[in-house]
């Protein structure tokens, strides 16, 4: 490792994905990605292989790619086939989901079907509580609970729609469809930068032509061609 690279230590959290490792700079910590996959609240788990190798090297060309165009991250560096550098952050306990077109719980919530258009981009936001099933909730809980200020969300929403645009045309490149996706931010000296991963896991990718699933839900409902769907979308966008 170069000297710029400090040391890694304990296990700060272990997580359903990923480990986080503090390390020898307090503002820092590795990620590291493992291969375990959950889904329905972890209520179905298993493993996928080479996963946390595919998302780590996916997430980081996203990050890359959306620092590029101004947007902050946590994202310092990749360290190694699994591990970030990331800067440690106070994370939000807010899940934004923004959608493209109707799929997943946006289908069953509204009766509506599976890959039907919408008008306009939709962002929500959902507590993260595992215990509580991630319960949808409004800009008004975030502020009433304290996990964040007005202009907090106004920069957080600000941001989600300007990644959805940017990772939109990104994806379209490689002939895949940006569904819908998951964004964590953190806080990190009154800074709002963006967090977590950007993954398979986290997003709905379909592929243009054919409209194959290429992302978790294969997973979800054993659809088959998991690892091999994990990595077409990693080798169609490293390309880009
Ligand atoms: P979960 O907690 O849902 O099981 P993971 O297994 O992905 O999810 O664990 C990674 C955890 O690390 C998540 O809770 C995520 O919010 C948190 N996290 C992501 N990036 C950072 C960061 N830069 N600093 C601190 N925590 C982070
Ligand atoms: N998502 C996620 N983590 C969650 C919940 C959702 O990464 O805890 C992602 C999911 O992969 C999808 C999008 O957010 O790309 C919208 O998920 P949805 O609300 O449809 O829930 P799901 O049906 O996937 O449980």
């Amino acid at each position: 490792m170069s000297e710029d690279t400090p040391v890694k230590g304990e296990v700060l959290y272990e997580g359903k994905a990923k480990i986080l490792y503090a390390t020898s700079d307090p503002g820092l910590v590795i990620q590291y990605f493992k291969d375990d996959a959950t889904a329905f609240n972890a209520k179905k788990t298993g493993t996928i292989e080479a996963k946390g190798i595919i998302n780590n090297a996916f997430s980081t060309k996203i990050f890359r790619h959306l620092e590029e165009n101004g947007v902050k991250t946590h994202l310092v560096k990749k360290l190694s086939d699994r591990e970030q550098l990331v800067r440690k952050v106070t994370i939000l306990p807010v899940e934004v989901v923004a959608r493209n077109r109707v799929a997943g719980s946006l289908a069953r919530k509204m009766g509506i079907k599976e890959g039907t258009e919408i008008s306009h981009p939709i962002l929500e936001f959902y507590y993260k509580d595992d215990a509580l099933d991630d319960p949808m909730i409004n800009a008004d809980y975030v502020t009433a609970f304290g996990f964040g200020t007005r202009e907090e969300i106004d920069i957080i929403m600000a941001e989600a729609r300007k990644i959805n645009v940017l990772l939109t045309a990104f994806f379209r490149k490689a002939g895949i469809e940006l569904v819908d996706f998951k964004l964590e931010f953190g806080r990190i000296n009154d800074e709002i930068v963006l967090a977590d991963e950007i993954s398979p896991d986290s997003c709905r990718l379909w592929d243009v032509k054919t409209g194959e699933k290429l992302d978790k839900d294969r997973f979800r409902f054993d659809l088959g061609r998991v690892e091999e769907s994990y990595r077409e979308v990693l080798d169609r966008v490293t390309e880009i």
